[in-house]
């Protein structure tokens, strides 16, 4: 099974992404955080990443499918992944679609989930992030508060607001994924893999929701 997951920072795609991973047993690979592991361990490479991070940019393609490379190269992805924040540009997809190519996969699924500008920097403002590599459970002040304050109800980790989640990083980062959204939507949906979900803040509808949404439409055209 392999699932992309599309939308803006703040969508949920983080958190129904884990959902779906556990769901089918397959790894969730995450662009942003393995950049976000980079910065804490690798000082050069994380070093010339986190120009780009710490600003709300794109990390340069090559880059970016360099170390997405030797992710795809472990031994958990034989049978499939949920890429979350990858791609991110068409360049990006054409490189996906080829190494899938090679092993003879394709994506079955390309989930864009939708929601506005401003309910996304009210979300994000107020998003809470367990930092342990092996939870990230994702909770948020609102609609998702954890049974005690700051702390991980999953692992008991100290809750942190990640350096990238404040407002004027936010708007950037919603700015650079609008001006490169629209091409990479295109291009599924001319593949005719494109799933959209319509969120709105009012809704209260909780990931696990979108994630169970998300399952009965793989298996209905399973079945098709
Ligand atoms: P995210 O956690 O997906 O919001 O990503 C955090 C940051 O990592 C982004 O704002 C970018 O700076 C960088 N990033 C993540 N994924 C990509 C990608 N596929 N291409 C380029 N930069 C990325």
């Amino acid at each position: 099974m392999i699932i992309v997951m599309l939308g803006a920072p703040g969508t949920g795609k983080g958190t129904v992404g884990n959902l779906l991973s556990r769901e089918f047993n397959i790894p969730h690979i995450s662009s942003g955080e393995i950049f976000r592991s980079y910065i804490k361990k690798d000082e050069k490479l994380g070093k010339k990443i986190e120009e780009y991070v710490s600003v709300g940019a794109l990390v340069p393609d090559e880059l970016t499918i360099e170390i997405l490379k030797a992710r795809f190269e472990e031994d958990d992805t034989v049978n499939g992944f949920v890429l979350d924040g990858f791609p991110r540009t068409i360049k990006q997809a054409e490189y996906l679609d080829e190494l899938l190519k090679k092993e003879d996969k394709k994506i079955n699924v390309v989930v864009d989930l939708s929601l506005s500008d401003d309910e996304i920097v009210d979300r994000i403002t107020k998003r809470r992030t367990c930092p342990n590599p092996d939870c990230r459970e994702i909770y948020n002040l609102d609609f998702k508060r954890p049974k005690v304050d700051g702390i991980c109800d999953r692992c008991g980790s100290k809750l942190i607001i990640r350096e990238d989640d404040n407002e004027e990083t936010i708007r950037k980062r919603l700015l650079n994924y609008h001006n490169i959204s629209e091409g990479l939507i295109n291009y599924y949906k001319e593949k005719d893999i494109l799933y959209t979900v319509k969120l709105n803040n009012e809704s209260n509808r909780v990931s696990s929701d979108v994630a169970i949404e998300i399952k009965d439409y793989l298996n209905k055209i399973k079945n098709v």
